[in-house]
């Protein structure tokens, strides 16, 4: 993340009496070091304590992607160089938050208490703990020879087992799903990908580029079995797993494999707001500026579900600018100030050579439509319109720039031509214009 420009100007600071004088984060993802490097850069000055069990904070995007394949190492994920903590005054206690202790009546300051019974105060809280892959519901699926793609421990240990002709079964087709296929193919394993759906990630980029995307997997030598995976047996007589599918004609087949790898989805981490009385809904529930119910308790990431002025949001967008963004502004809420308007969330997805973008929700309105753009045949983006021609949302393959004037073209509510925007020949900025 140090890679991240900071905004231009520096905030105004507010009415210092409004100020915390310690805060506390618990979870350092992206998140939660963005919420402390922010406060930093907005001028609170102070006690800082970051608690994560991991020890210094790293990145995520690259575990499915260039570390799976050995072409970046652990040094390349931090979000901060080592010497940044201390040059921060930022106190970094790698242990792990068992319990939130908060009084009813807002009365005490919250206390944190570690796996190691210690017991941390702070005027104000921050929960960013993220969330943990969700297992797979069927026999054997919650064995602990299936491996998920979370952390840098989950990375290494599936990197040791990518080789040349290992036998690699993935399950889920969604982003982390392919990515891994992806990767376990550049390393020339035999990778068998099981995904319930033909078109896997189509809310995020719309059905045909689904389609498309999928596909790839098959041209770059992966062998892709639609259906639901029902049984995993471990110690099998051939293989060290065998995986049981269900096609969706109701035929089966069972794949052997050296390693099976879950990408089934995320859930957040919700247990210790839940346990402190936060209320809690999918993910724990926050205010536009990330407040809990708990006034001096904060929380932002993949953990947190938004409560917006039209209800709480049906989905949390679990990508990394969100969170990364989250926790900026954060910061600027407990400091009583303004933050930056952000815009439609964005995301980004790398496999088998192809960049994916998309910003906003591909789902289709009521009334609305989709809109591809092909050159020769082949998709290269879709766009979500609503009744009225504005778009809700974009994606395309290998094409950023087109992604970020569709951003824009979202966020300015701009209506746009469908058949200038179906045309590869018209840049998507032109349309800026309307
Ligand atoms: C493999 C992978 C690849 C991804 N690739 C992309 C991509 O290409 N593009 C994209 O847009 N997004 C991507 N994402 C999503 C993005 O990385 C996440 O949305 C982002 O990491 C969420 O940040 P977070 O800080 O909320 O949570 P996390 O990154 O999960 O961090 C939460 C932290 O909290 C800590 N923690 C949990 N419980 C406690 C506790 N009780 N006490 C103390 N600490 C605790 C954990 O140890 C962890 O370090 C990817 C995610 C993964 C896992």
């Amino acid at each position: 993340m140090t890679d991240t420009p900071a905004p231009a100007a520096s905030p105004a600071p507010a009415d210092d009496a409004a100020r915390p004088g310690s805060v506390l984060v618990v979870g350092g993802g992206v998140a939660g070091f963005a919420a402390v490097r922010e406060l930093r850069r907005r001028g609170h000055a102070g006690e800082l304590t970051l608690v994560e069990p991991q020890g210094l904070p790293y990145d995520r995007p690259p575990l499915s992607k260039e570390f799976l394949t050995g072409d970046a190492d652990a040094h390349r994920l931090l979000l901060a160089p080592p010497p940044w903590f201390a040059e921060h005054r930022v106190t970094l206690v790698a242990r792990r938050a068992e319990r939130l202790e908060l009084d009813d009546d807002g009365a005490a300051r919250p206390r944190v208490v570690l796996d190691d019974g210690a017991v941390l105060t702070a005027d104000a809280v921050v929960l960013a703990p993220g969330g943990r892959p969700r297992l797979l519901a069927v026999p054997g699926g919650d064995h602990p020879d299936v491996a998920v793609l979370r952390t840098r421990a989950d990375a290494e240990r599936i990197a040791a087992r990518l080789h040349l002709g290992a036998r690699v079964t993935v399950i889920g087709g969604g982003f982390t799903g392919a990515e891994v296929a992806s990767a376990a193919r550049e390393v020339l394993a035999e990778v068998t990908l099981v995904s319930a759906s033909a078109a896997p990630a189509l809310a995020a980029v719309g059905p045909a580029l689904a389609a498309r995307l999928h596909v790839l997997h098959a041209e770059r030598g992966v062998d892709v079995l639609e259906g639901l995976v029902t049984r995993i047996d471990h110690a099998d007589a051939d293989a060290p797993h065998r995986v049981h599918v269900r096609h969706p004609d109701g035929s089966e087949a069972s794949v052997a494999a050296d390693l099976v790898v879950a990408a089934v989805g995320i859930a957040p981490n919700t247990a210790l707001a839940e346990a402190a009385g936060l209320e809690v809904d999918g993910g724990i529930l926050v205010d536009e500026t990330g407040r809990t119910s708990h006034p001096a308790v904060f929380a932002v990431g993949d953990a947190v579900r938004r409560r917006g002025t039209e209800g709480t949001s049906p989905h949390a967008a679990r990508h990394w600018e969100p969170a990364l963004h989250s926790g900026q502004d954060v910061a600027a809420a407990i400091l009583g100030e303004e933050a930056p308007a952000r815009g439609t969330p964005w995301f980004w997805s790398d496999r088998h050579g192809v960049h994916v973008e998309g910003a906003g929700s591909m789902l289709p309105v009521p009334g609305g439509r989709i809109v591809d753009r092909a050159v020769r045949g082949t998709v290269v983006a879709g766009f979500a319109l609503d009744a009225d021609g504005r778009m809700t949302g974009a994606a395309a393959v290998d094409d950023p720039m087109a992604v970020k004037a569709a951003r824009r073209i979202i966020d300015r509510g701009i209506v746009v031509d469908p058949a200038r925007l179906a045309d590869p020949d018209v840049p998507v900025r032109a349309l800026l214009r309307g």
